[in-house]
């Protein structure tokens, strides 16, 4: 039963911005790990200080509990704003005088919808955000330097697609009005990754981007990173749908439909009402040349209007388009109707149910104005209790029922299901009055803006707001606030959950309550409601001998011997990208490196966090043998790739190809991996004789950059020369940083060197090069720089060579925690 005595509040953090149009993903979370609030001009972007390690606490918007009450152990968020520019929009009326063209928006432009793409898609292997306005404008939006705190909102709008959709728009018709109907766009939904069931999995972006317009068609976009830089959407094809404008879109989760192979439904939401499916299958091709998954892979796509439809068009107002996917994995639509909440499936050989069903919602009376017909502002789904739970803008709650069996409005019989509409509803209220503090009358409504679950059921995010519902006078935005709460909304079993939670992610690789994570993934998003429940008090102390149990490397874990197709290469084409991609692939898109990784980052998290040294020893232990495990398999990963194309190296390459060489000989390395450096070694001599009187070993020299005495390479995390000297070496290739052009990892603030092409692009900020594949590049890194001291002259030799530079382009993520890195300086 809810304990209705005491209430729960992580986080209570205010945030003064008036609110958008009322929608269920007023916030959301990206797959970088970041919660999304839209706000009428602008969209917070909040990271839980959760498993970041890059920055100082001093950084962290600090939680601000009112006075009074019981407090749990509070959780820190890093915030930056990605704001709206009211200034640059588009002019309508200049393009169609009809009527049918008007915005009513455009008079006083605000933020309609935001979604974010898959991660990994950025410069930063980040998110993009697409981001709709009331003046029906796509713009798409990406970080820059930093994701936690960074410049989101400064010159970084990719692009504005008013332009491209129009030129689509001009190939189709020549009717004015009808061009403009297609340029103006509603709503928006991006895909997760397919997922073609290749092992390591390919790291390639197969997702897309669907939007409705006002003309009644549904675009699909994908968005290519290599192009231009002012030019990222690239048009993929057009379905038309409906004479009627489309509403909301939303992508259910792509299956595997044979070889090469994934299909996915998107259902779409029209004006009269009625809402419908269209099947997209995505195919993948290799080219023959190239080997698998390499620059020579082609993604398909082909369309399909489905002979299914949800419900026919019947003039009744669709305010919300979402799905749950239940615990077999079968997603069901939810389509939010004034009042009325309707559940859709479709029919499948053993199924329990399929079609439509509809359910009354009814008012819970929490406060005066309460009303179930108020627009709904969060769906969650439990696996737990197999329960969809529902929030309405006036601050109450309603839960459906055996959801994936036989789905219900009512609790039949006795369940085993802790709560139930009044009672969540009634927490909520009991939340909002205890952060407030005041006496809070009936009168007033805690209206509730976004709700979503903390990496599940029963911790909640909400953003609420006080309001008198009988209070019609003009409010100016500037006096809105919003408070963002973090609340556990019944009581749980926080020790059985994350021992379960613990055994998912390590079994798979993959998280239980956020469904299937797609590669790419960030692990601070993964692993969020792991840390969450480790910092509640007392749960490490009690779970110690667990946890320290289930981290211990395995056996598997250990194995060094992995199987990489060889790069095949033609004379035509530049190796260049089929040794990066293939490099890519092995150390992202392999489950057991990545099921190390999260392990290393829990190990590392549980260090810092036992308060005995015991504990923090044997953590400390387990962690050094999960790095090992990691840089072993990423040596090994090096070692085989270099040995692909030991034909094609130059001299430029020989002091990083040493080194990893050198590292493959460090005591406590691996024999098998030893020995196939050895054979490297022999190959590297037989190709590059060492001329005269200096040896090869010579290649590997590296100066201490104040003094200039030799550091040997014996630490593979720090130089240390004889006069003292200390310096960082690169996580990626162990070079000794002298230079501010470095990334730190947000996870374990590990430093690496920046590719050439981003360290251009922070040095010019703003215009990003297209960078070449040959050796031009580098001499036109050289002029453009103003700085020609010996320090950045060492770090311009290191990147001469070619691996080096297609290196450190395809580590964009830590190599040790898998997180993502940002520039701090
Ligand atoms: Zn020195
Ligand atoms: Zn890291």
């Amino acid at each position: 039963m809810v304990d209705m005595e005491h209430v729960t509040v992580y986080t209570a953090s205010s945030v003064p911005a008036a609110a958008s149009h009322p929608a269920i993903n007023s916030l959301q979370w990206t797959e970088d790990g970041q919660l999304l609030f839209l706000t009428k001009i602008a969209v917070y972007i909040l990271t839980p200080d959760l498993g970041v390690n890059c920055c100082s606490a001093s950084e962290v918007a600090t939680t601000q509990l009112k006075e009074g009450g019981p407090r749990a152990n509070t959780l820190g968020w890093f915030r930056t704003v990605l704001e709206l520019d009211r200034r640059s929009f588009h002019h309508w009326p200049s393009e169609s005088q009809d009527w049918d063209s008007l915005v009513t928006g455009s008079l006083d432009v605000s933020i309609k919808s935001v979604v974010a793409s898959p991660s990994f898609l950025s410069a930063d292997a980040g998110c993009i955000l697409a981001v709709i306005t009331t003046n029906l404008e796509l713009s798409l939006w990406g970080s820059v330097k930093n994701q936690l705190d960074g410049q989101w909102g400064q010159g970084i709008r990719l692009q504005d697609a008013v332009s491209l959709l129009r030129s689509l728009a001009v190939i189709r018709t020549d009717d004015r009005l009808q061009q403009t109907l297609q340029t103006q766009v509603v709503c928006s939904s991006w895909s997760r990754q397919p997922d073609f069931g290749a092992i390591p999995a390919c790291i390639c972006d197969g997702s897309l981007l669907a939007i409705g317009n006002r003309a009644g068609s549904i675009l699909l976009l994908k968005f290519t990173a290599e192009s231009g830089s002012d030019q990222c959407l690239e048009h993929v094809q057009t379905v038309d749908v409906s004479e009627q404008w489309i509403t909301h879109l939303t992508w259910l989760p792509w299956t595997n439909a044979g070889e090469n192979e994934c299909v996915a439904m998107l259902v779409h939401c029209t004006s009269d009402g009625a809402v419908g499916l269209v099947k997209v299958t995505r195919k993948c091709h290799m080219e023959s040349r190239g080997s698998e998954y390499g620059p020579g892979l082609v993604l398909e796509t082909s369309v399909n209007r489905s002979q299914l439809s949800i419900c026919k068009a019947d003039d009744r107002i669709i305010m919300g388009l979402s799905f749950v996917e239940t615990r077999d994995m079968e997603p069901i639509v939810v389509v939010l109707r004034p009042g009325v909440v309707q559940l859709w499936a479709e029919e499948r050989d053993g199924s329990a149910w399929s079609g439509l069903l509809s359910f009354h919602l009814h008012s819970q009376g929490i406060s005066s104005g309460s009303s179930m017909l108020y627009p709904p502002s969060g769906v969650v789904y439990s696996p737990e209790h197999d329960t969809l739970v529902l929030s309405l803008i006036d601050g109450s709650f309603h839960v459906i029922y055996d959801i994936s069996s036989a789905p219900s409005s009512s609790l039949l019989g006795s369940t085993k299901i802790p709560y139930f509409s009044s009672g969540l509803s009634s927490i909520s209220r009991r939340v909002f009055m205890h952060i407030e503090g005041d006496v809070i009358t009936h009168a007033e409504m805690n209206r509730i803006y976004g709700m979503v679950s903390f990496g599940g059921f029963p911790m909640v995010n909400w953003a609420h707001e006080r309001s008198l519902s009988s209070d019609f006078s003009y409010k100016h935005e500037a006096r809105h606030s919003k408070t963002l709460v973090l609340t556990k909304i019944h009581a749980e079993d926080s020790d059985k959950v994350v021992l379960e939670m613990l055994a998912d992610v390590i079994a798979t690789a993959k998280a239980c309550t956020i469904g299937t994570i797609a590669p790419g993934t960030a692990p601070i998003h993964t692993l969020r409601p792991i840390l969450f429940r480790l910092v509640q008090g007392g749960v490490l102390t009690r779970l110690h001998s667990r946890f320290l149990q289930a981290l211990r490397r395995s056996a598997s874990e250990s194995h060094l011997e992995i199987a990489i197709p060889p790069l095949i290469f033609t004379s035509s084409a530049s190796p260049r990208p089929l040794f990066r991609t293939s490099i890519v692939r092995q150390l992202f898109g392999d489950d057991t490196l990545l099921r190390i990784r999260l392990k290393l980052a829990i190990a590392d998290f549980c260090w810092r966090l036992s308060s005995s040294p015991e504990n923090r020893n044997e953590f400390g232990t387990v962690a050094r043998d999960l790095m090992s495990a990691i840089s072993h398999r990423v040596l090994g990963i090096l070692v085989q790739h270099i040995d692909f194309v030991a034909h094609l190296l130059t001299r430029d390459d020989l002091p990083f190809v040493l080194r990893v060489i050198i590292q493959c000989m460090l005591p406590g390395v691996p024999q098998e991996l030893s020995v196939k450096a050895q054979r490297l070694a022999d190959k590297v001599t037989a190709f590059f004789p060492p001329a005269g009187h200096e040896t090869v070993s010579n290649g590997s020299r590296e100066l201490c950059p104040a003094c200039h005495v030799e550091v040997p390479l014996t630490d593979v995390t720090l130089a240390t020369c004889s006069n003292g000297h200390r310096w960082p070496r690169c996580s990626v290739t162990s070079f000794i940083l002298s230079t501010t052009k470095v990334q730190t990892c947000l996870g374990c603030a590990r430093k690496a060197l920046l590719p050439v092409a981003r360290s251009r692009y922070e040095q010019e900020s703003g215009t990003e090069l297209s960078s070449g594949e040959g050796g031009s590049k580098l001499a036109v890194a050289g002029d453009s720089s103003s700085v020609g001291d010996s320090i950045t002259e060492n770090v311009r030799t290191i990147e001469r060579g070619w691996i080096v530079q297609e290196l450190l382009k395809a580590v964009r993520r830590c190599i040790f925690c898998g997180n993502n890195f940002a520039i701090l300086v």
